[in-house]
């Protein structure tokens, strides 16, 4: 009887409950929460500060800019009177009762849900302490704290964290696996590759400046990507502020490319294992990873860059989810599960809509954004009952990023993703400069890739989504001595 009052004087009942205070949460709390100013709504999370999107810069019509900045709840309080952040994680959900519990005992009965839970790192192995992922603000700083007192780490994955990390890393050994043809598969071929590994090698200091040396500019076609060299680098800001560096003067990069791990030792199972090595040879190092090449290396620790899982577990027991193959809660082209009035946004989600021919979903920030955002404007459109379109930023994949020092834009099937071999790339690399690649299939531009300060991102982007025959252009859509914006204006 105590238990059943405790739990009444805790309930609440709201319209709007979010969970996750992430890019996609805080942005769809935030909307919510100003376009039903009467109302109270709720931001549940587990970590103590919130992701709030800053200098908003809307550059092209697919294409923006923002600064993400961490922040106390209490930033978010003051600016929306209705909105209340409580930080505690969501323990259970029961989603046929519209019931949402709490760790801190508290239970919400919500007219609508929206799940922004994001992701985690997919960790090679569970219980190694050796092994590190990197998430959020915690991990990088003990990720930093090892690096301080190591003198060689392994890293795996190919995305954009672990080309980051690889970059920024100074004073410490690096061994980098790869188990594509080249580094950065994620984010471009092997030929942008191909353009950034002089950053790597370059000295520190010198990277902040792209290189100065006499530009050579070279136009061409190619029928796909194999025909470029193996190639290395990349990165935006999480580490910003926060020194990486290792025990040795010099650093180094081992690169091994079409190579995973075989298996990680902890230093016992190594030293009992029957391998056939000279174990004293590799000398004593808490960790030693086998790679797939034959090749054993002992390292201090290995991070483990290859890739999320959304958060989902605390949501799935006793309710009725529709996953899908990564593991993500599928969305509707609402931005709604398979469990009635419960959404969900950003890295949690997995868009299951037929998707526009020059989208896709890649786990960023700017689609945690801009789907938070529209998971408001879908629920809201319910609570209204007013017809809503899928939103317009999901009709052509569009990103700004860093990669190493140079600005990067990528747009479309920058990949030529899913376009097997039926499609030409162009492209035109000033060494030290700019690498700029366009994708085309029959005659129409469906992708680029655009690093360096090129100046071309909106004359393209208004290329691909008018999709005009661009087949008597050729090779002179990139000539350096034509104007093209002027030419299509
Ligand atoms: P998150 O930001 O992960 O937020 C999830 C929130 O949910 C957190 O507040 C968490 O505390 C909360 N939560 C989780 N479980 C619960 C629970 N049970 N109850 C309550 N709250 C819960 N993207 C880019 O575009 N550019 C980059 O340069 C870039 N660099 C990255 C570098 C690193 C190291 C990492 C890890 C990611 C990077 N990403 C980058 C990806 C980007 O960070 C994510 O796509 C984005 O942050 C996803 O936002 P989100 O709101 O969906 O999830």
């Amino acid at each position: 009887h105590t238990e059943l009052r405790t739990s009444m004087a805790s309930d609440k009942q709201v319209t709007f409950v979010i969970v996750g205070g992430g890019i996609a949460g805080v942005t769809c709390a935030e909307q919510i929460a100003s376009q039903f100013a009467s109302d109270e709504v709720y931001l549940l999370t587990a970590s103590p500060l919130v992701k709030a999107v800053t200098n908003f810069k809307q550059v092209s019509k697919t294409l923006e800019e923002f600064d993400i900045e961490e922040q106390p709840s209490s930033v978010l309080e003051e600016k929306y009177p209705n909105l209340k952040v409580l930080q505690s994680a969501v323990k259970l959900l029961r989603a046929k009762e519209h019931l949402l519990q709490a760790e801190n005992g508290q239970t919400f009965h919500y007219k609508k849900l929206c799940i922004c839970s994001g992701a985690r790192p997919k960790l090679l192995t569970q219980d190694n302490p050796h092994v590190l992922g990197i998430r959020d603000t915690d991990s990088a700083q003990e990720f930093q704290k090892r690096l301080s007192k190591a003198k060689r780490i392994v890293v795996i994955g190919n995305g954009g964290i672990a080309l980051e990390l690889v970059y920024e890393v100074e004073g410490c050994e690096v061994i980098w696996a790869i188990k594509d043809k080249a580094i950065g598969n994620t984010f471009f071929d092997a030929g942008a590759a191909q353009f950034l590994i002089p950053s790597l090698e370059a000295d520190k200091k010198e990277r902040s400046l792209p290189c100065k040396r006499a530009p050579s500019t070279l136009v061409s076609t190619l029928t796909h990507s194999e025909h470029w060299g193996l190639g290395s680098a990349l990165g935006p800001d999480w580490h910003e502020g926060i020194e990486l560096r290792g025990t040795v003067q010099v650093c180094v990069h081992n690169i091994f490319t079409l190579c995973e791990v075989d298996t990680i030792y902890t230093q016992q199972e190594f030293l009992q294992s029957q391998l056939d090595t000279k174990k004293s040879e590799l000398g004593l190092w808490p960790t030693y990873v086998q790679l797939t090449n034959g090749k054993i290396y002992g390292c201090d620790f290995v991070v483990s860059a290859t890739g999320v899982v959304p958060n989902t577990d605390p949501f799935l027991s006793g309710n009725n989810f529709e996953l899908a193959g990564d593991h993500g809660l599928r969305v509707d082209d609402q931005m709604r599960t398979s469990e009635q009035d419960v959404y969900a946004a950003g890295d949690v989600c997995t868009a299951g809509w037929e998707p526009s021919a020059l989208w896709q979903q890649m786990r960023l920030w700017t689609q945690a954004r801009q789907m938070g955002w529209y998971a408001s404007r879908c629920m809201a459109a319910d609570v209204l009952e007013e017809p809503i379109e899928l939103d317009f930023c999901f009709e052509l994949f569009s990103h700004i990023t860093k990669f190493f020092s140079y600005k990067g834009v990528l747009l479309g099937k920058f990949n030529a993703q899913g376009l097997g071999q039926d499609h030409e790339l162009l492209v035109r690399c000033t060494k030290g400069q700019e690498y700029v690649k366009l994708v085309l299939t029959g005659g129409r531009m469906v992708g680029a890739v655009l690093i360096g300060e090129t100046d071309l991102e909106e004359t393209f982007e208004n290329l691909i989504l008018n999709q005009m025959d661009l087949s008597r252009y050729g090779e002179e859509l990139l000539n350096p001595n034509i104007d093209i914006e002027d030419y299509f204006d």
